[in-house]
């Protein structure tokens, strides 16, 4: 059997910068470091950098000093300063991509519109985006269009790992209402449309396909619900332990992807044993 790998797969930039930063301020801190929600939405790194001293926390309430680092999904503004209050040292790994989406939520409110964001509501990057905004309405697809107001101007964003599709399904659903102004600003990230396209690709042209990444992670379930449009074998699996290895029986060529949160580790493991189980195997 051979293994391709998606070309674009793996960590971005922003979740590269995350860790990195949680890295360092682990090393550096004098007291405890806290991480304010998971640090990515995948298991096997949040507990490596567990065993590093990393403590993660649901809310502000569970930290009262040390260091609070904001992972790249970002938090409310009434986070961070409840964090400021209480003399907590900040370090705040925001991807720049969901601090654009932030301040665009705040400056549409600004602007008289109502603002809109196209994504998932109980998703921490759109927690912090409502936190931007006094009135921010969430629309995951049409059947969520009934939270609008009848009338008015919308100003819309997108959660940034939404797939194009699913943000031009939405508007155009919104476009078939009668609202007298439509303010659109792209917020989806390059990095996450590069995956999901070059996931496609190569899921059109194996015999099985691969999704590695963590179970809460959006842009992971995103590409395992596009390969799986292209490819029925396809599996959503966080690492190499989870794979039932029956389901390569028959197989000739498998493609491996993996989502943004997903480290370097577990898609090396995975290929590695991957390709060791066909040279068993022949
Ligand atoms: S997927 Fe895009 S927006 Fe999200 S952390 Fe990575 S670079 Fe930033």
């Amino acid at each position: 059997m051979q293994v391709f790998v998606a070309e674009k797969c793996g960590f971005c930039h922003g979740v590269r910068n995350a860790i990195s930063m949680a890295e360092k301020t682990l090393e550096q801190a004098a007291g405890a470091v806290y991480s304010l929600g998971p640090i990515i939405h995948n298991r096997d790194e949040v507990e490596r950098l567990a065993k590093a001293g990393l403590r993660t926390v649901e809310n502000i309430d569970q930290i009262e000093s040390g260091t609070a680092i904001i992972r790249s999904h970002g938090a409310a503004p009434g986070q961070i300063a409840g964090l400021r209050a209480k003399g907590v040292h900040i370090v705040d790994a925001t991807c720049i991509l969901v601090k654009r989406v932030q301040h665009i939520a705040g400056e549409l409110e600004k602007e008289g519109y109502q603002v809109v964001i196209v994504g998932e509501e109980n998703h921490p990057e759109v927690q912090a985006v409502m936190g931007c905004a006094k009135n921010v309405a969430v629309i995951a697809d049409e059947s969520d269009l009934e939270k609008l107001p009848g009338k008015g101007k919308l100003g819309i964003v997108c959660q940034t790992t939404q797939s194009p599709e699913r943000l031009g399904n939405v508007l155009g659903a919104i476009g078939r209402r009668s609202f007298s102004e439509l303010k659109v600003i792209n917020t989806l990230c390059q990095e996450a449309i590069k995956r999901q396209e070059s996931a496609v690709r190569l899921c059109k042209a194996v015999d099985v396909m691969f999704v590695l990444g963590g179970l809460e992670s959006a842009n992971t379930r995103r590409l395992a619900e596009l390969c799986k449009k292209y490819n029925n074998e396809t599996f959503y699996l966080q690492n190499w332990a989870e794979l039932d290895t029956r389901v390569l029986l028959g197989k000739k060529v498998a493609g491996v992807t993996a989502g943004a949160s997903t480290p370097d580790w577990i898609i090396n493991e995975f290929v590695g044993n991957l390709k060791a189980f066909d040279a068993e195997g022949s």
